[in-house]
This record gives structure tokens, sequence and C-alpha cells, in this order.
């Protein structure tokens, strides 16, 4: 479903994305996990069209972005990480905008709209302007817009940065709707719980490059008793966790 082979990004002298490949399939969900500054946004703007990779190639639903970059966006739901509503208008109004625009009419429209608002639970707030709405909620907003069309591929970049726990357990449940539904989602966090939590398999990003990859399981696996490994400070932590062995100086 998803498929990135080799790709790299310079901007001047900092790789930023630097020969990154993975595959996600149908109705799982890949985290791409790695500190501030990994690469990680770059990974995703690339997928997202956002940003054309120096080399590499990606694949979405079948389709080479670079051969068909208008027609692979009808199958795509992109959630940025910053929110990208209209304040002005209603939630309704944010997703009937949106609907229409991945080509949506008439009923159809209509009921994904109401399905969406259900979803996120904003329907009792739907007729309201969304500049009187919470983080939380705008963040809601935000994810089912991308979800709306109902998309094969779905790309996430941080969506929960900054929210209370309520709204974050809500995305989570809905992220986790859509893959067993059959989307390929990839989820970009720099939260290990979450990736943790949410993610099928989970893709260790630093500096640009893929560290590691695999289930939980298998990550754990991947860094041996013996081994003795030299890690970034900020992937420390994340050090501890995977593996509850001690630091060493
Ligand atoms: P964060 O969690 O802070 O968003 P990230 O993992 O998404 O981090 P990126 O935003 O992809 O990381 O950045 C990767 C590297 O590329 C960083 O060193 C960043 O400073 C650099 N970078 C990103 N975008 C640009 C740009 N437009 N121009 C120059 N350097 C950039």
């Amino acid at each position: 479903m998803i498929r990135v082979e080799g790709l790299v990004k310079r901007f001047g002298e900092i790789r930023a994305v630097d020969g990154v490949s993975f595959e996600v399939r149908s109705g799982e969900i890949y985290g791409l996990l790695g500190p501030n500054g990994a690469g990680k946004t770059t990974t995703f703007s690339m997928l997202a069209g956002l940003l054309g990779p120096d080399s590499g190639r990606i694949t979405l639903d079948g389709i080479d972005i670079a051969e068909d970059p208008v027609g692979v966006k009808r199958g795509l739901g992109i959630v940025p990480q910053e929110v990208a509503v209209y304040e002005e208008l209603t939630a309704r109004e944010n997703l009937r905008l949106w609907a229409g625009l991945y080509g949506l009419t008439g009923t159809a429209l209509d009921q994904a709209v109401g399905r969406a608002l259900d979803e996120v639970g904003l329907s009792g707030r739907s007729r309201e302007p969304v500049e009187r709405f919470s983080g939380g909620m705008k963040r809601r907003l935000n994810l089912s817009l991308g979800l709306v069309h109902r998309p094969k591929v779905i790309l996430l970049d941080e969506p929960t940065v900054g929210i209370d726990p309520q709204a974050r357990a809500n995305i989570l449940d809905v992220v986790r709707r859509v893959a067993d539904a059959g989307a390929a989602v990839l989820y970009t966090t720099h939260y290990l719980e979450e990736a943790e939590q949410l993610c099928d398999r989970i893709g260790i990003l630093d500096h640009g490059k893929l560290l590691a990859e695999g289930t939980l399981a298998e990550l754990k696996e991947q860094v041996g008793e013996d081994e003795v490994v030299v890690l970034p400070p900020s992937l420390n932590r994340l050090f501890l966790k995977l593996t509850g062995r001690e630091l060493r100086d």
C-alpha cells in the first residue's frame, strides 16, 4: 500500500532524509518514531507530495507519485501537524468543503460529513464556528478532514501534539478504526508511548536514517543483551524503555 525506496532529501549540507526505505501494508499502522529533527516531517512531506525527493521512489496504493502526482491524491488522506481549518466556518462547513474538493457530492457528501463528525465526537457542536473550539476539538476536526473521503492511504504527522488526554484517546481510537477497516496508515510521532500503544510496526528514525524497524517485540530482540549500543542522547529514553536496561556512561 505504501512503499518507500531509498528516499533522500538534502537541505544544503543537511541530509534530512538519508536513504529511507519501508513498507506499510493495508490494515497496518506504521509508526515513524524519532526525536525532533530526525526527518519525520520531511519524510511525511515527500509522501504527501508537498516536497520533491532528491532521489528515491514512493508508491501509494500502486501509484508512483512521481508519475501521477494528481491521481495519487484521490486515495490519499493527509493530516498535517499544523491544524489547517477555517476558523470562521463551522465544523460541518469545513468538512463539506473538503469532501467537495475530494469529489463527493449530494447524498454521498452528506453521509460522509455526518459519519466524519460522529467519528470524532463533534456532531453536537457541528454548527458552531470553529474559532470557539478548544485545541483538542480543532485537532479532532483536523483529523476528520483528512479522513472524510475514506482514503486507502493515510498520512498523519504528529496529530496529537499539545492536546488533552481525552482528545488524544479519541484520535488514537479513530486511527485504529480506519486501519482496521483496511487503510494503510503512516503515523509520525516523537511519543514512544503512542507508538507502543497504537502502531503495529515501528521504524526508528534519527539523523535521516532508519536505525531499526519491526514490531515492538522484534525491536527488543534486535538489541541483544551483550551488545554495546552507542546512541545519541535524544534516544536514551527510548532505548531504556525498549530494553529495560540501565544506561552506562
Ligand atoms: P520535528 O519533530 O521537530 O518536527 P522532524 O523529525 O519532523 O522533527 P524534520 O522537520 O524533517 O524533522 O527535519 C529534519 C532536518 O532537516 C532538521 O535538521 C531540520 O532542521 C532540517 N530541515 C527541515 N526542513 C528544512 C528546510 N526547509 N530547510 C532547511 N533545513 C530543513
